[in-house]
């Protein structure tokens, strides 16, 4: 693992004074070495807010505009939330006899998206549990009613109905996706979700997070988000941080994602994901990440991470998320003016308003992306590569010449 290109920024922004020091001497040195014990150890060890302000440093390189930090303007459709396998700290996941158990019909999905565009939405987020059709019959009668005989099938017909009826743009997160599954989503998604968690093996033994979570298998996950590469499929990954992994494992994570993004350049975000217990799972009494734990795995992740934007949702730390932005991220997250979190009900988003006023009272500007970054609109070559034909049209009257969704398209709210 290259730190270079960073690095590289980096050594332009720094002051002679932090030139100088001990922590900027030493990540210079890394820059040649490949060895993730040896840059957890340090990164894990050194002081804090200069870890912290190299992170915002490389942050004003990488964004477009320095001062901006971005939303997407979603609506979160819960197609079905049952799933083959059980995490240990999931609430999302229900059983069919369940009062709460959902698959919608096509019918519920377009209403959900058409109240969502009269919000001024531009995201439909499609999530599904994992693989539910290979479980359980009532899934497969259901798909069967509508006419198809997999998931995917079913939200590839609704992507291209959410899309010629509204206009938004379906962003899925279906789990993993194989590569003839995502093939069938390209032409109806601007981008997939696919969380990598964490690529430590170990949380799937015994009495861990995802020990009856075998989609969880890091080579599962990361074979998907290298079909996504070979597809040229924008996608957003993340990594879950308080299940039991060490700090090691999220630099191990990181450097993983990294490097699959230096081949194909389609890992547009990377989500940093704290841990909450949540009452009834067998991880109930288990301990959510600290504050200090948490923006050291983010400005890590700032450092590591190579022209990929870093998200944190705001939902999950309420009274706190502004301290984020001092880790080096450049974006909230899809937030929605319409549905709840289905994945973390208890949590809910705070108001566009308000993250739009923390945002500013720290120094930055609230701005809309669409499910798809900016880069990959406005620059020419990724645009050809990255979208494919029957979404440009779609695109292209949603934003300005940054990138960014027009303003004048979004009521006001800030
Ligand atoms: S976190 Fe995802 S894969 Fe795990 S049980 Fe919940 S829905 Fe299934």
């Amino acid at each position: 693992m290259s730190l270079s290109n960073n690095l590289d920024r980096v050594s332009e922004q720094v002051t002679s004074e932090y030139y100088e020091s001990e922590i900027t001497h030493k990540i210079w040195q890394m820059k040649y070495r490949n060895n993730c014990y040896e840059l957890a150890h340090f990164l894990s060890t050194c002081d804090l807010s200069l870890l912290q302000y190299l992170a915002t440093q490389i942050r004003s390189n990488h964004t477009f505009d320095s001062k901006v930090i971005t939303y997407s303007r979603k609506v979160f459709i819960n197609l079905i939330n049952l799933c083959k396998d059980s995490c240990s700290y999931c609430t999302y996941k229900k059983e069919p006899q369940d009062i709460d158990a959902i698959m919608l019909s096509p019918s519920q999905v377009l209403a959900i998206a058409e109240a969502a565009s009269r919000k001024g939405c531009t995201e439909a987020l499609i999530v599904t549990g994992e693989r539910p059709e290979t479980k359980y019959p009532q899934v497969k009668a259901w798909l069967n009613s509508l006419g198809h005989k997999n998931l995917t099938d079913l939200i590839a017909d609704l992507g291209e109905k959410i899309l010629k009826k509204t206009g938004l743009l379906p962003h899925t997160n279906a789990g993993t996706l194989t590569k003839s599954e995502m093939t069938k989503l390209k032409p109806t998604n601007a981008s997939l979700g696919m969380m990598l968690e964490s690529s430590s093996e170990r949380l799937l033994s015994t009495g861990e997070a995802h020990e009856f979570a075998p989609s969880k298998i890091p080579k599962v996950r990361l074979k998907s988000l290298l079909s996504a590469g070979e597809l040229k499929f924008p996608i957003t990954t993340g990594l879950l941080i308080g299940i039991g992994e060490t700090f090691e494992d999220v630099i191990d994570s990181l450097l993983k994602i990294n490097e699959i993004n230096k081949r194909y350049g389609h890992i547009q975000e990377v989500i940093m994901q704290n841990f909450i217990p949540k009452a009834g799972t067998p991880m109930e009494y288990a301990k959510s990440p600290t504050l200090e734990y948490f923006l050291r795995c983010i400005a890590s992740a700032r450092i590591i991470l190579e022209n990929i934007n870093i998200q944190v949702p705001p939902n999950l730390s309420p009274k706190i998320y502004s301290r984020y932005l001092t880790a080096g991220i450049n974006d909230w997250g899809g937030i929605s003016p319409l549905t709840p979190d289905y994945v973390n009900p208890e949590s809910p988003w705070p108001t566009i308003r308000e993250i739009s006023k923390v945002t500013l009272d720290n120094g930055y500007v609230l701005r809309a992306r669409l499910p798809l970054y900016p880069n990959y609109i406005v620059d020419p070559k990724l645009n050809t590569q990255f979208i494919h034909p029957t979404l440009k049209g779609y695109i292209e009257p949603l934003v300005d010449n940054y990138g960014l969704v027009k303003e004048d398209s979004i009521q006001n709210e800030y």
